[in-house]
């Protein structure tokens, strides 16, 4: 934990402000969200008023950090009336000011002061007045908890419970590349706090309906290899959307399955939510980046994991994203320790 100049920054402007409200990106996640709660609880043990509102609603396996502070909607009067209040703003788990949805019009319209957390690597400049931008970061989460502990307050059981809904959910449960011995140190510490995390687990991971398992299952049958097997394709139909009664969020963890495919090296999903607005979604295990890929169409992300929204049809999609994936994979070596021949 080493004080940096931004982090400095950051806690000179929650000393400087006294009135905040929180954000978090589009399609918010346990990040994003953690965040939120844990920052907002934060900031009132230090006697400032807090708000959170966020674009679109919080998701059901996150409702639970929504009893502190509520987690509120963007509807026009009540942004209005936020950003009348606060005077400043906290934007967390992006640095891309088009990631805040609808609030992005308010922020143009309101002299509020903005400060911003993250940990993607693409966009790292930030558009904040105080940015910490630590790309090594596992979650966003964990920047939080340095700066908590770096500011002496107590990180109680709530604070406790909601970083470490962060840390998991952006780890993918202590899979990924970005869980590393400050991860596993944050995280012990959190366990001793009282965070309990199979039960953490359940709360976070038990709301799917019986037909999202259908919607998964439907479109996990169709999927397609290419470059022998190390390039693995999903698609999801407006249609399908509709049958089903579903809608964009929920595909969350459908692009992760496939990992599990032997001499998988990237997952890519399009998914056609309504006609003519593909979210692709991308997945490495591990050996190639595809955030440049993202990055290049205008999304952004992670090395290992990221996205980005295009308009037109998934034909499209698919002729603007399969060649760079393809030139990604098609060099690599065969990865014998993963059982591939
Ligand atoms: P997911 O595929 O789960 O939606 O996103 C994976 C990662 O890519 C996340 O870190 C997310 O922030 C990032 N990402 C997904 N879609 C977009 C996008 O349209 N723009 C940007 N900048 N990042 C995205
Ligand atoms: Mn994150």
């Amino acid at each position: 934990m080493s004080e940096t100049p931004a982090r400095q920054a950051f806690h000179d402007f929650i000393d400087r402000h006294r009135s905040f409200l929180l954000t978090t990106h589009i399609n918010p996640d346990g990040d994003g969200l953690g965040s939120e709660a844990a920052l907002a609880l934060w900031l009132l043990r230090a006697g400032k008023s807090v708000a959170i509102l966020n674009d679109a609603v919080v998701p059901p396996a996150f409702v639970f950090l929504n009893r502190h502070v509520p987690m509120e909607t963007f509807e026009p009067a009540l942004a209005e009336r936020r950003f009348t209040e606060a005077d400043a703003l906290v934007v967390l788990d992006t640095s891309n000011r088009q990631r805040i949805g609808r609030l992005a019009q308010w922020l143009d319209r309101h002299l509020v002061a903005v400060a911003v957390v993250d940990h993607h690597v693409s966009h790292a400049l930030g558009f904040g007045q105080v940015n910490v931008i630590e790309s090594e970061a596992s979650a966003t989460g964990e920047i939080l908890y340095d700066l908590i502990r770096e500011s002496g307050t107590e990180i109680d059981y709530d604070i406790a419970e909601a970083l470490y809904v962060a840390l998991m959910t952006d780890t993918g449960g202590f899979r990924y590349s970005n869980t590393d011995t400050h991860a596993h140190r944050m995280a012990a510490d959190l366990l001793g706090r009282g965070v309990d995390p199979q039960r953490l687990h359940v709360m976070v991971h038990s709301h799917a309906s019986a037909e999202r398992m259908r919607f998964f299952g439907e479109v996990l049958s169709t999927l397609q290899l290419e470059c022998d097997g190390r390039l693995v394709i999903l698609e999801a139909a407006p249609e399908q959307f509709q049958r089903h009664g579903l809608e964009g969020a929920d595909t969350d963890g459908l692009v992760d399955l496939p990992r599990g495919i032997a001499g998988a090296e990237v997952v890519v999903l399009f998914s056609e939510v309504e006609a003519g607005k593909v979210k692709v979604s991308m997945r490495s295990t591990g050996r190639v980046s595809i955030d440049q890929v993202a990055s290049r169409l205008g999304g952004g992300g992670h090395a290992h994991a990221a996205g980005v929204l295009l308009r037109g049809s998934r034909a499209d999609a698919r002729d603007r994203i399969l060649p760079d994936l393809r030139r990604l994979v098609e060099p690599l070596p065969v990865d014998r320790a993963r059982g591939v021949a």
